[in-house]
């Protein structure tokens, strides 16, 4: 079977590739590009459209696993909203979080198959559960850091990306934890990932904890979602850091997402004593997703009981400043991923807009080129996470396509229905099949597992 996409702008920022190509596509891989005509069973006009690799979101929150399947819901799970908005890779098991072991978290995907290629990060709070550590705030024995070490070491054995930390969540996790669950990685050259231990005023000395200990242990560092650490005032001297640690010979980048608003549960550490001062804001930054004030902001009487009747409810905190995500996402060494996660469709929207608001919101009104974004959503994060054969067009590798128009591709998911589609995406392929067009998903699912 050939099909043939024809017309269209290619653009591949792993080849440095951005002109009017025809691409051919045979048994799933990509065959050939050529300004020449190709002969195909199945032709795709995208005249006038933008033709590139597939978005690879390298931090999400994956879909939990019921009664031995993955969460797939067509509408509300995580991975049926990437796959509408053009991602076709997703790395999951990010801020030290999983939802069940990683490694059978993979082999569970290639039974099933999943909406879009899933890889996965060893989450050392999911690790660090599992070796019987269950205090969050307080320290692993030798013994148990020990096990953990040993088991993630397993599961990146068995193909997982790397590992990440959620210190903000297990904050017992000290330097001596740290640096044994990083020394699983020495030698097999993957990375890994934070939600660093503070934010605000204190993200400086969070970045130099976990930076300090990437280099001890002598593994490239990813600081997670830059924008809701610093983007209340420190981003520019939180990126001259990492700028001057890559001067000094340190690998280290940073990711963000295209809002100026967090998300995360209610019980979560991040709302213990001192958050209104360490953002210097009141309670009405807060909405709440869930419950019987779904949709409204806070005061502090309804933060104070719905804390303690439903530490779960997800949150958004509108506290961030644009100015400061449009200066972490223009910046080279910073990739676009958005963060996402969802329970039963609800939470934040950057689940379901973040790509397509690269380019509508940072794009279009001049921020950063169509290729820059592009780099950002594909080869950057594809090669950084070592995704072989993803974020690309080159011959020989999955056909993992987006086809899009760049004036009119929108995210259109809000904070009041986080999960609707965006416009302006006419398909995406996985494996070289159409799986979603126009906003729908159109075939069962067809990403596999993707172990690194
Ligand atoms: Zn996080």
């Amino acid at each position: 079977m050939k099909t043939l996409i024809y017309g269209g702008r290619v653009i591949d920022p792993a080849d440095k590739i951005d002109s009017r190509l025809n691409v051919l596509i045979e048994d799933g891989k990509v065959a050939a590009l050529s300004p020449e005509d190709m002969e195909a069973d199945a032709r795709i006009d995208a005249s006038g459209k933008v033709v590139c690799p597939g978005f690879v979101d390298i931090h999400v929150h994956e879909d939990p696993v019921e009664n031995g399947h993955i969460y797939a819901d067509p509408e509300k799970a995580v991975f049926a909203c990437m796959l509408r908005m053009g991602v076709t890779t997703v790395v999951g098991g990010n801020c030290g979080s999983c939802f069940y072991d990683p490694a059978q978290y993979l082999d569970i995907a290639d039974r099933d198959g999943t909406y879009v290629n899933v890889a996965m990060l060893a989450g050392h709070g999911w690790f660090r559960e599992q070796a019987g550590a269950l205090d969050p705030y307080g320290p692993a024995t030798e013994e148990q850091i020990a096990a953990m070490s040993a088991a993630i070491r397993e599961a990146l054995d068995a193909g997982c990306a790397g590992v990440s930390f959620g210190i903000r969540y297990s904050p017992g996790t000290d330097g001596r934890e740290l640096l044994a669950a990083m020394g699983a990685l020495r030698g097999t050259g993957k990375l890994t990932a934070c939600h660093l231990r503070d934010d605000a005023a204190a993200v400086f000395a969070a970045m130099e904890e976990f930076l300090d200990a990437a280099e001890a242990a002598g593994v490239p560092a990813q600081v997670s979602h830059i924008g809701s650490m610093a983007g209340f005032g420190q981003m520019e001297r939180a990126l001259a850091m990492m700028d001057a640690r890559r001067a000094a010979g340190q690998d280290v980048m940073c990711d963000c997402y295209p809002y100026s608003a967090f998300s995360t549960g209610l019980g979560s550490a991040t709302y213990d004593d001192g958050w209104l001062e360490r953002y210097g804001c009141g309670y009405d930054v807060l909405e709440l997703c869930e419950g019987p004030y779904k949709g409204q902001r806070c005061t502090e009487e309804i933060f104070r009981s719905q804390r303690a009747a439903l530490p779960s409810c997800r949150t958004v905190c509108h506290v961030m400043q644009p100015e400061e995500i449009t200066r972490a996402l223009t910046h080279p060494a910073v990739m676009l991923a958005s963060d996402a996660t969802l329970h039963l469709g609800q939470g934040h929207p950057r689940a379901a807009g973040t790509f397509p608001r690269l380019i509508a919101e940072y794009v279009r009104p001049g921020h950063m080129s169509l290729y820059d974004a592009i780099a950002k959503m594909t080869a950057i994060p594809a090669q950084r996470f070592g995704l072989i054969g993803k974020g690309t067009l080159r011959v020989g590798t999955d056909a993992d396509v987006v086809i899009f128009d760049p004036e009119k591709i929108q995210d259109k998911a809000t904070f009041a229905d986080p999960i609707r589609p965006p416009e302006g995406i006419d398909m995406v392929l996985i494996g070289g099949a159409v799986a979603a067009r126009e906003g729908k998903i159109v075939a069962p699912p067809r990403g596999r597992a993707v172990r690194v």
